[in-house]
C-alpha cells in the first residue's frame, strides 16, 4: 500500500475509526485519496472547509427489514439498504443490488463511487446506492415479485423522481425494476416515471440503456486507443462476467472489429477462440438465465473450465465486468507477461490496488470504473430527460449522446490528470477531475 499525505492519511485514519470493519469502502476511500495530494495542494479552502471529511460521511445510510414468503409458504427475512450519499450536484442516483454478499460496507464504497462517477458525467446527478442480501439466483418469478414489492413498501418512502433515483446493478435488471415500480405505482398513487431508471421500453425506459454501461465501457477505451494512434480492430478481449455489462461490452467491442474469446460467472469461465456467440450468450443469460458452462455444452469451438482464472487466457484488452476484487496482483502480472495493452473497468472496483500498481508500473493504458463504466448512470439521467418532456428518443440519437458523453469523460480524465502531473493516468485523471467539480459545490452550497 502506498503512503498519504499527513494531512490526508489524518482524515483517512478518522474514516477507519468511525466505519469498522468495512473493509471495502476503506479501499474505496484510500484509493481516491491517493490521487488527491496535488489537488488539495493547490486548493487549501478545500482542507479549511473540510470537503473531504464531508464527503466521506453520507448524508443518510438507511437499513430495513424486508419480509416476503417463499414458493413453500415460509416467511424469509432479508435486509434492506439505501445509502443517500451525495445530493451535493443532484438527486441521489445509483443501483440497487441484489446479492448474497451485500452488507453495508459493500453499499458504502458503491455509493462513495457513485459520488465521483457521477459527477465525471458532467450531469446533474448525485449519488446513492442500495440493495439487499437477497439471493435471486434459483428463485421463482413469484418469489422475485414477493421479494420486490416488500423492499419497495419499505423504500418507497425515501425515493423519488427529483430526491432519489435508484436503477439496477447485479442480480437487478429489467423484470426486477418493472416489479419494483409497479409496486412504487401502486403506493404513491403516482405514475411518476423518473422515480426509477432501467424501465421497460413500453413504459418510460429508454433506448440504449441496457446496452450503456457495457457500450459505454468500449467506447471510453476507444478513446484512449486512439489516444495511442489505435484501435479495437483485429484485438482479442477478454471479458469477465457475463452478466448486463459484460454482455453489451462484448456487443460493442465486436462491432469495432475486436474477437472476445472468454467470458465467465461466479461458476467459471468459457474460452471460444472462434469469438464468443453473442446470440447464443444472450439467449442463455437473457432469455433462459442459465449458468454459462451451458454456452460451452451447446458449442464445439468453445471450452468451460472451473479451476485457474480467466485472466490467464493470452489477450491484447482485458474488461472486468463482473465483480469487485475479482483481478487481483497475481493476475495482473500474468495479464502484463502475455502482452496485454489495455484494461479497462466494466465493474466497480473489479482490480485490486496491487493490480492497478502492476498495471501503471507496465505503461498499460488503465480506465478506472468511475469513468469507464459511467455510460450506465449517464444514460439513466437520459432517460430522466426523457421522462421529464414525456419525450423518447431514437437509438441512433440516444447512442450518439451517450458516445459523445464517454469521449467527454476521457477528454475530462486526460485533462486533469495532465494538470496534476501524472499525464497518461486516467485514475489520477478521475479523481481529481470529479474532486475539484464536487468540492467547489460543497463549498459553494454552504454548511449543509
Ligand atoms: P449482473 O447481475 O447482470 O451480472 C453480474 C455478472 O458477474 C454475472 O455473470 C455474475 O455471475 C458475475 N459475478 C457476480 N458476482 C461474482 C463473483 N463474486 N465472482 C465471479 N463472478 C461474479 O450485474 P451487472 O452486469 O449489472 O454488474 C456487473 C458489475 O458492473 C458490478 O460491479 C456493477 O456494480 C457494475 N456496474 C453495473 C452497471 C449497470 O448499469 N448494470 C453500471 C455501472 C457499474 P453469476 O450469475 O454466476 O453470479
Amino acid at each position: 500500500m502506498s503512503t498519504l499525505d499527513p494531512h490526508l492519511q489524518d482524515i483517512y485514519d478518522v474514516v477507519l475509526r468511525r466505519n469498522p470493519g468495512e473493509d471495502e469502502f476503506h479501499q474505496a476511500v484510500f484509493e481516491v485519496f491517493e490521487s488527491l495530494d496535488p489537488v488539495v495542494k493547490k486548493h487549501p479552502e478545500f482542507a479549511d472547509s473540510k470537503v473531504l471529511e464531508r464527503l466521506c460521511e453520507p448524508e443518510r445510510q438507511i437499513i430495513f427489514r424486508v419480509p416476503w414468503v417463499n414458493d413453500g409458504g415460509e416467511i424469509e427475512i432479508n435486509r434492506g439498504f439505501r445509502v443517500e450519499f451525495s445530493s451535493i450536484l443532484g438527486p441521489y442516483k445509483g443501483g440497487l443490488r441484489f446479492h448474497p454478499s451485500v452488507n453495508l460496507g459493500i453499499i458504502k464504497f458503491l455509493g462513495f463511487e457513485q459520488i465521483f462517477k457521477n459527477a465525471l458525467t458532467g450531469m446533474p446527478i448525485g449519488g446513492g446506492k442500495g440493495g439487499s442480501d437477497f439471493d435471486p439466483k434459483g428463485r421463482s418469478d413469484r418469489e422475485i415479485m414477493a421479494f420486490c414489492q416488500s423492499f419497495m413498501t419499505e423504500l418507497y418512502r425515501h425515493i423519488g423522481e427529483h430526491t432519489d433515483v435508484p436503477a439496477g446493478d447485479i442480480g437487478v435488471g429489467g423484470r426486477e425494476i418493472g416489479y419494483l415500480f409497479g409496486q412504487y405505482k401502486r403506493i404513491t398513487n403516482r405514475y411518476e416515471s423518473g422515480v426509477l431508471t432501467g424501465k421497460g421500453l413500453g413504459w418510460g425506459g429508454s433506448l440504449v440503456r441496457k446496452e450503456a454501461t457495457g457500450y459505454g465501457t468500449v467506447f471510453f477505451v476507444n478513446e484512449m486507443l486512439k489516444s495511442r494512434g489505435d484501435s479495437f480492430d483485429g484485438k482479442r478481449l477478454v471479458v469477465s462476467g457475463s452478466g448486463n455489462v459484460a454482455v453489451y461490452a462484448i456487443e460493442k467491442a465486436q462491432q469495432l472489429g475486436a474477437t472476445v474469446i472468454a467470458c465467465s460467472d461466479s461458476g467459471g469461465y468459457v474460452v471460444d477462440r472462434a469469438g464468443i456467440d453473442l446470440e447464443l450468450l444472450k439467449e442463455l443469460k437473457e432469455v433462459r438465465r442459465e449458468r454459462i458452462s451451458l454456452y460451452a455444452a451447446q458449442r464445439p469451438s468453445a471450452s468451460y473450465v472451473t479451476d485457474g482464472s480467466i485472466w490467464d487466457v493470452e489477450c491484447d484488452i482485458a474488461l472486468p465486468c463482473a465483480t469487485q476484487n475479482e483481478l487481483d496482483e497475481d493476475a495482473a502480472i500474468q495479464l502484463v507477461k502475455n502482452g496485454v495493452c489495455a484494461v479497462a473497468e466494466g465493474a466497480n472496483m473489479p482490480t485490486t490496488p496491487g493490480a492497478t500498481r502492476v498495471f501503471g508500473d507496465a505503461g498499460v493504458l488503465f480506465a478506472p470504473g468511475k469513468a469507464a463504466n459511467a455510460g450506465g448512470v449517464a444514460t439513466s439521467a437520459l432517460e430522466m430527460q426523457q421522462n421529464a418532456s414525456r419525450d423518447s428518443w431514437s437509438h441512433e440519437y440516444t447512442e450518439e449522446r451517450l458516445a459523445g458523453i464517454m469521449a467527454g469523460i476521457h477528454e475530462r480524465c486526460a485533462a486533469a490528470a495532465d494538470e496534476y502531473g501524472a499525464p497518461g493516468n486516467y485514475v489520477v485523471g478521475a479523481n481529481t477531475s470529479s474532486f475539484v467539480q464536487l468540492a467547489e459545490a460543497v463549498l459553494a452550497l454552504g454548511v449543509i
